[in-house]
């Protein structure tokens, strides 16, 4: 139930808001000290999720694991391989989560499916093209500036 309201309450909102942060806030890291191993996307959610939102470790750890709870469902549900968009060197889905991301082979925007998936109209998404745009929760932060 706990895990639900979360999802449903934020609709990913914060760790929107986090990955967002994360991704624009990789651009800082670049040049001669850059760290040479490169965090995970998750370890990038975690460390968003204590140093911009606040979260003690504890928090962050039970969001990860809600968050990675949910992420079978939404590869499950989602539609993106029967998408214009699609290519099919692809082997990922579900890019409007925020464990997954955009797409690091998908580049052309050809029509996007997502409006039309059911994980769309259950997670109450607003945006789409994920696989080239960053994840819900980015798009919405960007917007938020
Ligand atoms: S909303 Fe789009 S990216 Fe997300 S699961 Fe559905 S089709 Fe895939
Ligand atoms: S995220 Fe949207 S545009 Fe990209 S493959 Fe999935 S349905 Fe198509």
């Amino acid at each position: 139930m706990k895990r639900r309201e979360f999802f449903e309450k934020s609709g990913c909102g914060l760790l929107g808001l986090m990955m967002a942060e994360f991704g624009f806030a990789s651009g800082q890291k670049e040049g001669a000290q850059a760290p040479k191993k490169k965090m995970s996307r998750e370890d990038m959610v975690k460390k968003m999720l204590m140093e911009k939102m606040g979260k003690t470790e504890e928090e962050a750890d039970t969001m990860i694991i809600e968050m990675k709870e949910k992420l079978p469902m939404v590869k499950d549900m989602c539609i993106c391989k029967t998408c214009p968009t699609f290519v099919a060197e692809e082997t990922e889905v579900g890019f409007c989560h925020p464990l997954v991301g955009k797409s690091k082979i998908i580049t052309e925007e050809k029509g996007c499916d997502c409006p039309k998936c059911p994980v769309y109209q259950k997670m109450s998404l607003k945006n789409g093209y994920y696989c080239t745009r960053k994840s819900e929760m980015e798009q919405e932060m960007a917007k938020k500036g």
